[in-house]
This record gives C-alpha cells, structure tokens and sequence, in this order.
C-alpha cells in the first residue's frame, strides 16, 4: 500500500535528521517540514499537520534538554505520540456484546465499498461464534439488495431486504424486527448511499437511524478520497450519531492520510480496515501498530 511511501518519507525525515552531528532549531525544522510535506501528500487534512506540527515544536524544546539527552530519540518519539494522538478518539467505541442483541447500521457514500463492509463485518463475528445477520435498506440504487444477498448467501448468513418495497425505514424496521425474534445478536443495516452528499440521503439516514435506533453506526469511507475526507466524514458526522470508522480499499493505492483525517472529522475510532474485495480481507484497526508500521 502506499501508506508506505508515507511512512519512508518520515523515516528518511528522521534519518536525515539524526545524520546531522548537531541537530539544532534549523535542523529539527527542516526535519519537521519534511514531515509536514509527507503528511499533507498522503492527504492527511491541512489543519492536523499544522496543529502536529506546533505540538512538536512545543514538546520538543531544544534549550530545556540537557546536554547528553538523546534528542534524535526524543523527537522521533514525539512525532509518534502525535500520529497516535491524531488516530486517538478519545474513547473507545460501542462494542457489541455476543448473545446480547446490537444492532449496527453502516452509513457512506455510494462506491466506499459499504455494501462489502457490512458482509465483511457480519463474517467476521460470525467466525467467532456470532449469530450476525443483513439487512437491505437501501433502496435507492439498483441491485443494492442483490449485491447483499448474494455476499450474505455466500458466507451463509441470514439477510433481509426487498425488490418490491421503496421504503427504506420500513424494510430496516422490519428487518430488526424478524432478526430479533430469531434471537441474531449482532443485526447489521446497510444502508443508501447515494453518489453524493445531498440533503436526501442524510435525512433518510436520519430516519432509518431514528426509527431503528442503532447501538452503533459505522461510517466506512474509501481511502482513495484524498483530501475530501474530513469534510465529507464530517458531513456524516453532522447528520446521524457517528460512532466508529471503517476504512476500506487500504489495499490498492490508499495514502492513509485518510484515516486520520475521518477521525479527526468524526471523533471516532478507526475499528476495522478493508484490504481487499473478499470476505475475509478486514483487519482490526490497532493505532500503535499502524503507526510503528508507518514510520518504518
Ligand atoms: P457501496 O456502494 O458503498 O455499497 O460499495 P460496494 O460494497 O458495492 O463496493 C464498491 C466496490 O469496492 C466493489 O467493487 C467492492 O468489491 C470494492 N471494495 C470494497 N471494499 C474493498 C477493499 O477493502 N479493497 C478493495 N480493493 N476493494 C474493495
């Protein structure tokens, strides 16, 4: 993934950094700026780069550290702490309990790989011991219900929707209503949406959300979106009770930059990451590891 390249250019930031014999304000800031370049490349949002970038500055006083202090280690521990602070929530989010009815509705923008994730996510649980189950309402693009049937027929899970009906808050609602019955314990709602922000999909997320009354809601963004991620998670975020991120396509040639964004955007936690079409290509999202992996 390209979230690598992010990752060298900081390492050689670093690096760079640590070859020089004193490393002095001019150097530290040529180090920071190289940083700051990389971040804003793997189109991490302007304002976090800038706010990093001063928290650096702040943490890192040369004057105050004593002579014989390791600086190099010093600041390549700041900038860790930072990129783990930008991907730092705050507070974890809603975890659904196994044999305890949740019920968890996906929302994002048509073409994030939505659909994929609900199915990914309800797999996931499924292989360790959770009685998941998918329901449809999106109503709006065509073979919506298709796509999700045939993903949820495949990993034999149990999936509600219809042809007929054009009532998305209907269908999500009776969808609950069956799974509860048949005591599923993690009841998963895909629904619409759209191609773009518009006004009509946020409030039909708005009374699905409403009327089904959700435990959690995942907002999945693509991470190719590039610099559009902060205003497009926080668009979500101003609309419906966002409470965790999933971001998909890490695989292909995803910057990264995204993720920190949407968490900055939405005040949740990047849970889970998409690395592929199939099934079973979902990773826990896990902060320090990511980092330690991007920086190399
Ligand atoms: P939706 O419109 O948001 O429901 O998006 P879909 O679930 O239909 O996904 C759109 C496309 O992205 C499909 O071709 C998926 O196979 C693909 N996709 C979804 N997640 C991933 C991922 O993590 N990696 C890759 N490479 N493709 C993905």
């Amino acid at each position: 993934m390209v979230l690598a390249q992010l990752g060298g250019s900081i390492s050689r930031a670093l690096q760079q950094m640590s070859n020089a014999t004193i490393i002095d304000e001019t150097v530290l800031n040529s180090c920071l700026n190289e940083i700051v370049r990389a971040l804003l490349q793997a189109d991490v949002n302007i304002r976090l780069v800038s706010e990093m970038q001063k928290n650096i500055k702040k943490i890192v006083n040369l004057d105050d550290l004593a002579a014989g202090h390791n600086k190099r280690k010093i600041i390549q521990q700041a900038v860790f702490n930072e990129l783990c602070k930008m991907l730092d929530a705050g507070k974890p989010s809603f975890t659904p309990k196994k044999g305890k009815t949740s019920v968890v509705m996906f929302v994002g923008l048509q073409g994030s790989g939505k659909t994929t994730t609900c199915t990914k996510y309800a797999y996931y649980h499924q292989k360790k011991g959770w009685k998941p189950a998918l329901v449809c309402a999106d109503t709006f693009r065509a073979g919506a219900f298709d796509q999700l049937k045939q993903n949820a027929t495949k990993a034999k899970i149990p999936f509600y929707g219809s042809y007929m009906e054009s009532d998305p808050v209907k269908i999500a609602v009776e969808g609950l209503e069956r799974f509860k019955k048949e005591n599923c314990d993690l009841i998963i709602i895909d629904t619409s949406g759209r191609h773009k922000q518009e006004a009509a999909l946020f409030e039909e997320m708005r009374q699905v959300s409403e009327a089904t009354k959700p435990d959690l809601i995942i907002f999945v963004m693509d991470s190719s979106i590039g610099q559009a991620a902060f205003d497009q998670a926080q668009a979500f975020k101003q609309s419906v009770a966002v409470g965790a991120v999933i971001i998909t396509k890490m695989d292909g040639h995803a910057k990264g930059g995204g993720a920190l964004s949407a968490v900055a955007a939405t005040k949740s936690p990047v849970i889970f990451i998409g690395t592929g079409e199939h099934m079973d290509e979902f990773e826990v999202f896990d902060v320090k590891p990511f980092v330690s992996r991007l920086l190399g």
